[in-house]
């Protein structure tokens, strides 16, 4: 990797540990979750704040399908967009089925994937 890269260090240290399978989230004293990148809680504001690991599996809160996608995913289309609640944690992702499988409540598993028109990494559900 170049100096020159452009690096969101929480935001791809976040992805490096999805891929690698050992996510994590920030917990403030006061037991608040949140995602990293942070260096204070969303909440309190308190700036004590530990890293803890995060549930294999997940519960699905809501998915939509998409067909008109943001420029970024535009060769990746249709696809499941998702919310799921992993522990205190919502992370958004895309979940890796056909739609008339998905249903809200489904307990997910998460990983990463990349992007078929960018090459970007982004968060990936699994029907767990
Ligand atoms: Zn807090």
């Amino acid at each position: 990797m170049s100096d020159e890269e452009v690096r969101d260090d929480g935001y791809d240290d976040f992805m490096d540990a999805l891929e690698e399978g050992e996510p994590y989230y920030v917990e403030c004293a006061n037991g608040h979750a949140s995602l990293p990148p942070r260096r204070l809680c969303p909440e309190c504001a308190s700036d004590d704040l530990e890293e803890a690991p995060l549930p294999e599996t997940g519960e699905l809160l809501t998915y939509n399908v998409t067909h008109v996608p943001t420029p970024a995913f535009e060769d990746d289309v249709p696809f499941v967009l998702g919310i799921a609640e992993f522990g205190d944690v919502r992370l958004t992702g895309q979940v890796r089925a056909d739609s008339e499988d998905v249903e809200v409540g489904d307990s997910v598993s998460f990983g990463t994937d990349i992007s078929e028109t960018n090459g970007e990494r982004y968060i990936a559900f699994d029907l767990a």
